[in-house]
This record gives structure tokens, C-alpha cells and sequence, in this order.
């Protein structure tokens, strides 16, 4: 199938609000985990969504990497989603738009609420009237860097109001990368957030290494798009690493890379039944 546009894109997000289920989203940082990402997404016959973020995206090219994603999507028949992850700037969206995304991802989230709504009612502006789905960002998931900021309920409804962005990422205690300590999310937040926005998808970044347990909790109280990088990256590469420590360097390249994927796959199944998705492509 054709890659979904926006409406359908909402729609496959109405029914994971009302069937109390999450959609997956992996980054990718190549093309093999790339192919993973929708083979894994076919296998277990749920929507999923590839994501690259700029580091991926400027070292790849938005066209190179939308031009496999249109591929893949039409090998399907369940709905594959390429997004664009962690835009800070409007013209770079915009380009991603044009590449053929069908999901962009705003970040304004480090500047004052004025500014990020600015910022984010420019993309939804142009990526709408491109079919484009676009995510935004109330209070700030930190980026390595340990600053985070938690999401305040009156900024997410101000944010969603003035902009009509269609899903919005919720900041709730959760950081990228892996975790030195397990965080401790706040439900309490998300759940407020949920009930003011009860039509819009809600998004938990920072998903590698949150106890399966927590984020079944958060998808129980209004999580509906499940980030996670990291732990998928790192399992790709040590697939990589494992296959040639245990193959050798003359095995053929696609074998070692088969395996990394096969891997891959695994740790992306594993996220997809933290979202209880499967089956509801
Ligand atoms: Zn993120």
C-alpha cells in the first residue's frame, strides 16, 4: 500500500485511542534497520513508524531515505509511517515535506511557549496542506544532557489549540538514551493531559531502557506513539559486531547484515507488544 497520508494517519491514531493501544515508532539509523523496521511492522501486522532523526537524516539524505520508505511501504499491506524525529527548524521540515515524509516532527520544545507555537503553526501550516502529519512538543525531554522539564497541562492545550498540530509529545520525566537509574514517570501529569486533550495522540519519548511495565502503565493513561532509538540501535550494531566476531569478515556482507536485522527485529517486536499493537493493522 501507498504510504497513509495525514487523515488516514489520524485515523490510525482514533482507533489506538479508542482501543487503548499505542502505535510503535523506531528510529532507524541506516537503511538495514531501516528494512527491519517495516519487516517487523508487516510480521506482526501493525502500523508502525520509522523515524530518523537529523543525525541520521543530514548523513543519509531525506531523499535517499524517502525513496526506500515508499518502496517498503508498497511491499505491505499494514500502514508504514516515515517521520522525520526531532526537527528544530521549520525550513528543514519543510524539506522532509517535500522528500515525500508523511509525518514531521516540530521541535521548538527549548524555547518559550510564544516562540514554539510560532514555530509549529508555520510546519503544520505547510505540512498540512501536504497530507503531512505533524508532531510537536510541550516541556522538553532532554537530549543527553540531563535537561528536562516536565510538560504543564494549560501549555499542551495552549500549544495544540494554536497551532492544530496532530500529536503531541508530553513531557513526563522520561530522557534519550539509556538510563543510569530507571525514570520515575509522572502519571498523574500525563493522565491531566490526556483528559484536557482527549483526541490527540500523546507521545513518551525516551522509551530505551523505561520498565516494559511503565510503559504499559503510561499507554494505559493515555500514551498512544512509543518512542524508541537507542536500544534498537545498539542492538542492530551488536548484531553486526556478534555476526562478524562469529562469521568472519570473508562471510558475505547481507549475511552479517541479515543477522543484525534479525535482531533488530527482535527488540522491535518487543516494543511493539509494550504498545499492544499488534494486530490492529
Ligand atoms: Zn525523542
Amino acid at each position: 500500500m501507498d504510504m497513509p497520508k495525514r487523515d488516514e494517519i489520524v485515523e490510525i491514531f482514533s482507533k489506538a485511542i479508542s482501543g487503548g493501544y499505542a502505535i510503535p515508532h523506531i528510529n532507524h539509523s541506516d537503511y538495514g534497520d531501516l528494512i527491519a523496521i517495516a519487516e517487523a511492522g508487516r510480521e506482526a501486522q501493525t502500523p508502525i513508524i520509522a523515524a530518523g532523526t537529523m543525525m541520521t537524516t543530514s548523513a543519509m539524505g531525506f531523499d535517499k531515505i524517502s525513496a526506500i520508505a515508499h518502496i517498503l511501504a508498497s511491499e505491505g499491506e499494514t500502514p508504514f509511517i516515515l517521520h522525520c524525529d526531532h526537527c528544530p527548524d521549520p525550513v528543514l521540515c519543510k524539506q522532509a515535506v517535500d522528500a515525500g515524509y508523511n509525518s514531521v516532527m516540530i521541535d521548538a520544545s527549548d524555547k518559550p511557549l510564544d516562540e514554539n507555537i510560532a514555530i509549529v503553526k508555520d510546519v503544520v501550516e505547510y505540512a498540512h496542506a501536504c497530507g503531512v502529519f505533524v508532531e510537536a512538543e510541550v516541556g522538553h525531554v532532554a537530549h543527553g544532557d540531563g535537561a528536562s522539564w516536565d510538560a504543564n497541562v494549560d501549555e499542551a492545550v495552549k500549544l495544540i489549540e494554536a497551532t492544530g498540530a496532530d500529536a503531541l509529545a508530553v513531557a513526563i520525566g522520561s530522557e534519550h538514551g539509556f538510563y543510569k537509574e530507571p525514570p520515575k514517570l509522572n502519571y498523574d501529569l500525563l493522565k491531566q493531559v490526556s483528559q484536557a486533550l482527549p483526541s490527540v495522540p500523546l507521545v513518551l519519548h525516551g522509551g530505551s531502557g523505561i520498565p516494559a511495565d511503565d510503559v504499559r502503565r503510561a499507554v494505559r493513561d493515555g500514551i498512544r506513539k512509543v518512542n524508541v532509538g537507542t536500544d534498537v540501535r545498539c542492538t542492530y550494531v551488536a548484531g553486526l559486531r556478534d555476526a562478524i566476531a562469529e562469521m568472519g569478515i570473508e562471510r558475505h556482507t547481507q549475511d552479517i547484515i541479515a543477522f543484525a536485522q534479525a535482531r533488530a527485529k527482535e527488540k522491535i517486536f518487543d516494543v511493539i507488544e509494550m504498545c499492544g499493537s499488534r494486530g490492529k493493522a
